[in-house]
């Protein structure tokens, strides 16, 4: 087997919410984060697909979500992405809880975690999310979207995911195929289970980590939890590598299948988790002008045939906008 190249960092994440308006209101908003794909669940067109970016949906921004109004509410646990964290400037976390308080929005302490300060809290489905306050290099390839947050404290991407895992040994073992590096375990802080926390380094710099904590916790896939989490393989090539690699580790990856603005293989890891391979191309803006990402809704491939029909089965939805808001600086 040859080595596979080594994944830069996590691609995308996605997670289960409720009510897409109230999903849109909370993360373009509240968070700051630009909509750039609004779209349908491929598997599923009567359910939305929203991708939250930062201006360029650069890969490593991009949280997504379906909205599932009658579903039941999830679980976090065992065999799931437990927390999604996001990178902000070092010195924004303040600007942050302010924002928190003033949009009355759950948030815990800050803690400290392997010499970073990290600012828990919860989206309006209950999903765990956090922000890491770090350096962000010159050559950041991410470009902040400053519509809602101004630029010096706006969300720059992934900083990592957090697995519970009921034996961490195989996914470790996983995530070093795939390019991860160990950094080190340290006593777990904030909210978690478990009482220790194994951190694993991709290059980076976006989407960089994934830390895996040893956790039996009762799960169930509904609003407010993670679907899966995807990882940057940039080319075709990268991608074949790293599906022949997982495979010869005895899981199960898909076949390559085209998601319009990337092709991804999915598999699950030992532990449940649903990972998924992603290249960076085509991109968002690879039918639509950057400037007009998530105007429209965007049908891909043969949904187009189907436009009257798929429109006439999503819930309407406003997407918030800077001008129609109230002033906030
Ligand atoms: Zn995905």
């Amino acid at each position: 087997m040859t080595t596979p190249t080594p994944t830069p960092g996590i691609h995308h994440v996605t997670c289960i919410a409720g009510d897409p308006q109230q999903n849109l209101d909370f993360w373009v908003e509240t968070l700051g984060l630009r909509l750039a794909k609004r779209s349908i669940n491929q598997d599923d067109p009567s359910t939305y697909h929203f991708f939250f970016t930062d201006a360029k949906g650069t890969p490593g921004t991009s949280m997504t979500f379906f909205p599932w109004s009658d579903l039941p509410q999830g679980k976090v646990g065992t065999g799931q992405v437990s927390r999604t964290a996001f990178r902000v400037p070092n010195g924004s976390l303040d600007y942050w809880e302010d924002r928190f308080d003033q949009y009355e929005v759950e948030y815990d302490d800050r803690v400290g975690r392997f010499g970073e300060t990290v600012l828990p809290f919860r989206d309006p489905d209950g999903l765990p999310v956090e922000l890491v306050a770090v350096e962000i290099p010159e050559d950041d390839p991410t470009v902040p979207w400053d519509e809602f947050v101004p630029e010096k404290h706006a969300i720059r991407g992934f900083h990592s995911v957090t697995l519970w895992e009921a034996d961490p040994q195989p996914t470790e073992d996983l995530l070093q195929t795939m390019g991860f590096e160990e950094v080190g375990t340290e006593q777990s802080a904030g909210d978690d289970p478990a009482d220790e926390r194994t951190r694993f380094a991709a290059r980076g710099p976006v989407g960089k980590y994934v830390d895996v904590l040893p956790t039996i916790e009762s799960s169930r896939q509904g609003r407010g939890t993670v679907h899966h989490v995807a990882f940057q393989t940039p080319t075709d090539e990268d991608q074949a590598e790293m599906r022949n690699a997982v495979q010869s580790q005895g899981l199960r990856p898909t076949n390559q299948i085209n998601r319009h603005w990337f092709r991804s293989v999915y598999f699950r890891e030992s532990g449940g988790v649903l990972f998924e391979l992603a290249t960076n191309g085509p991109g968002y803006d690879s039918d639509e002008p950057l400037d007009e990402l998530g105007e429209r809704l965007v049908l891909p491939g043969q949904f187009e045939n189907r436009r009257e029909e798929i429109e006439a089965g999503l819930p309407d939805v406003t997407i918030p906008r800077a001008d129609s808001a109230e002033a906030d600086d």
